[in-house]
């Protein structure tokens, strides 16, 4: 893969805060960004040399992007993979269209993690409150957890079942969509690996990111992750062979269940984001390269940069809803880094923006 030089421009599909990030360390390559989206507001519109407003399922327009762009990427998993496929037949997208899809279903997504000698959840596919039914009947342990098997996220399309009374209610609020019934991990920590593999092999990863989520969305990040040396390697080391076995090029992050069993913490894996990731936020102001950076570098077929941390340790919260009202008292704090996505709407639960620090101990 050749370098494309600056003054090329990456196509990124999707206009979240994600997109603006990786359009904002893109221009710090002298790469341009045309971001594609369908909605008319996007915050990554603000911050790229262009943009297209259209629908994912638009092909004629979905041409003309390919054709004012030097390769396509995305940033966020919900894009449909026919998009993907379809773009690919007119300009390379990384990562491929393959990860995308195995990213998109849980099932998928835990049977890689077995395949490759990773722990993950105990997990059956349900169709059907007669399929959830008859699955619970042959001995699946409660409580258990019920997901949609695509499109979730911050943990919309999920149910808890502590008893066998709330089946019901469960499957109701799958609105009858193919889902993946989950034993429920009695874990004492979430981690996440973030991590780059480059389209000759390469491959970095930053600090393991131990990870606090609030109402199911991250609240706080914290790197390094308080885990023992060895557990965090092989939390890297199955993020490495997800990423071989998928030919990934890009940043990607895999997250992980802390369980303790006889003294030694084991890990389980989650699930895969193939994008960059929310808990790797951190590394904007606290690693030598930033996830955002990386992702462009992979894309862009320049070398992956280093990823060490900048200080003894990192945070990242979260302003989430109306947190974000705080700004200026964060912009007045000394060491504070504050992001602000400049999305118009606050909502609750609405992802705003996040502030950085950089810890002068690492987190015991
Ligand atoms: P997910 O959408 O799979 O990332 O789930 C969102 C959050 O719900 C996770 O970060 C966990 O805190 C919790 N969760 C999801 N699946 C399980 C499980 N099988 N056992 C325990 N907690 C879970």
């Amino acid at each position: 893969m050749t370098a494309l030089p600056p003054g090329s421009t990456i196509g990124i599909l999707g206009g979240g805060q994600l997109g603006r990030m990786l359009a904002m360390a893109a221009a710090r390559l002298g790469l341009k960004s045309h971001i594609y989206a369908p909605e008319a507001e996007s915050p990554a519109f603000d911050v790229a040399c262009a943009h297209t407003i259209a629908a994912y399922e638009d092909e004629s327009r979905l041409i003309a992007f390919a054709k004012a762009i030097d390769v396509a990427t995305y940033e966020f998993e919900n894009i449909p993979v026919e998009t993907v496929k379809f773009l690919s037949e007119h300009i390379p997208v990384r990562p491929g269209p393959k990860a995308l899809a195995c990213a998109q279903d849980r099932i998928n997504e835990k049977s890689l993690a077995r395949e490759l000698g990773a722990m993950t959840a105990d997990f059956a596919p349900i169709d059907s409150l007669d399929a959830l039914e008859k699955v619970l009947d042959d001995g699946f342990p409660i409580p258990a957890v019920l997901k949609t098997r695509r499109f979730g996220y911050d943990g919309k399309g999920q149910a808890k079942i502590t008893k066998r009374e709330d089946v019901n209610r469960a499957w109701a609020e799958m609105r009858d969509q193919p889902s993946i019934l989950e034993s429920f991990v009695d874990f004492r920590a979430e981690v996440s690996v973030v991590a780059a593999r480059a389209g000759d092999g390469s491959f970095a990863a930053f600090e393991v990111t131990e990870n606090e989520h609030r109402d199911h969305i991250l609240y706080r990040s914290l790197a390094p992750a308080r885990l023992a040396p060895d557990v965090a390697e092989e939390a890297v080391a199955i993020a490495r062979r997800i990423a071989e076995r998928l030919a990934y090029v890009g940043v990607f992050a895999i997250e992980f269940f802390v369980v303790p069993e006889n003294g030694r913490d084991r890990l389980f894996v989650n699930e895969m984001a193939p994008r960059v990731h929310n808990s790797g936020h951190w590394t904007i102001d606290g690693a030598l390269t930033s996830q955002f950076e990386q992702h462009i570098r992979a894309v862009a077929g320049w070398p992956l940069g280093a990823t060490a941390l900048k200080a003894a340790g990192a945070e990242m919260i979260n302003l989430i809803g109306d947190d974000i009202s705080a700004w200026q008292q964060i912009a007045a704090e000394p060491g504070a880094f504050l992001h602000h996505y400049g999305k118009k709407e606050v909502r609750p639960g609405r992802k705003m923006g996040h502030v950085n620090r950089l810890l002068a101990r690492a987190p015991a």
